[in-house]
């Protein structure tokens, strides 16, 4: 039996002055979920995020989010989301600690710093500025700032992109454990292998559209049954396996 509902959005359009960005899509989250938004560059992936997000207005359309309406009550939906904060907003001169005790203090709330920093393996970088760390410790740094309210449902958008394949994978587990809490977590990729591994269900965004909306399993058997096949593989691994035996899944912090 389905979890219930925790997202639901009917008939989203969003227009950009004239250009229709987003064209009456709709789409439903159940409790739980990792959900995937994908699809060729600029088909509305983020705005979409966004306006989920209440970081930016939409044109119309109906948005349930926690039970709340987002036009009614988009303060109570700041308080049961995690948001991935924009880098500028990571001031130079403080450390990771002095970071999370500054975005818990806008959302009014004490946090353990360390124990957040020990969740997303940044201990070690716990005394470090942001602009001292790699693309993949920013990144799982970004994750930990979405986590600081305890939310219901965290957002991320292109979480993996530009990192290395253990970093990838690292951050991969990451996501998983967050899940196994109960969060529920909508995000944007353009790695179909993280999709497969991550997604319970993926929607496919196509010029502001809704092409399909399924588990990733079922896309991929609905398309053999339809008579595709793909050109036999003869190898039986690629370069990211070389990769990955040659270097190793361990976190690596330097
Ligand atoms: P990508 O995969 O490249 O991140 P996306 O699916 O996230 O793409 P969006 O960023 O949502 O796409 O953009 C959708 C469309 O809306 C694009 O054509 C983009 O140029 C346009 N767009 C996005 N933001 C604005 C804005 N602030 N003003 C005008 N047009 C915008």
């Amino acid at each position: 039996m389905n979890k219930p509902l925790i997202i639901s959005v009917e008939n989203l359009i969003k227009k950009y002055d004239d250009f229709e960005a987003v064209k009456g899509i709709s789409f439903e989250v159940h409790e739980g979920e990792i959900f995937g938004l994908l699809g060729p560059n600029g088909a509305g992936k983020t705005t979409t995020l966004e306006i989920m997000e209440t970081l930016r207005d939409k044109t119309s359309g109906k948005i349930s989010i926690g039970g709340y309406d987002l036009d009614q009550s988009p303060n109570e939906i700041k308080h049961i989301i995690g948001v991935q904060l924009q880098a500028a907003g990571y001031y130079p001169n403080l450390n990771l600690i002095e970071l999370i005790d500054l975005f818990s203090g806008l959302y009014g709330i004490k946090v353990n710093a360390l124990e957040l920093l020990r969740k997303v393996s940044l201990t070690e970088k716990a005394k470090a500025k942001y602009k001292e760390l790699s693309g993949g410790q920013k990144q799982r740094f970004s994750i930990a700032t979405t986590l600081i309210n305890q939310p219901k449902i965290i957002f991320l958008d292109e979480p993996t992109t530009g990192l290395d394949p253990q970093a990838r994978r690292n951050l991969w587990d990451l996501i998983l454990e967050i899940r196994a809490t109960g969060t529920t977590i909508v995000l944007t990729t353009h790695y179909m292998d993280e999709a497969e591994v991550l997604c319970d269900r993926v929607a496919f965004i196509d010029n502001g559209q809704i092409i399909g909306i399924n588990s990733p399993d079922q896309f991929v058997d609905d398309l053999v049954a339809s008579g595709f096949e793909r050109k036999k593989e003869v190898k039986k691994a690629n370069l990211e396996d070389v990769f990955i035996s040659l270097t190793g899944k361990d976190l690596r912090e330097s």
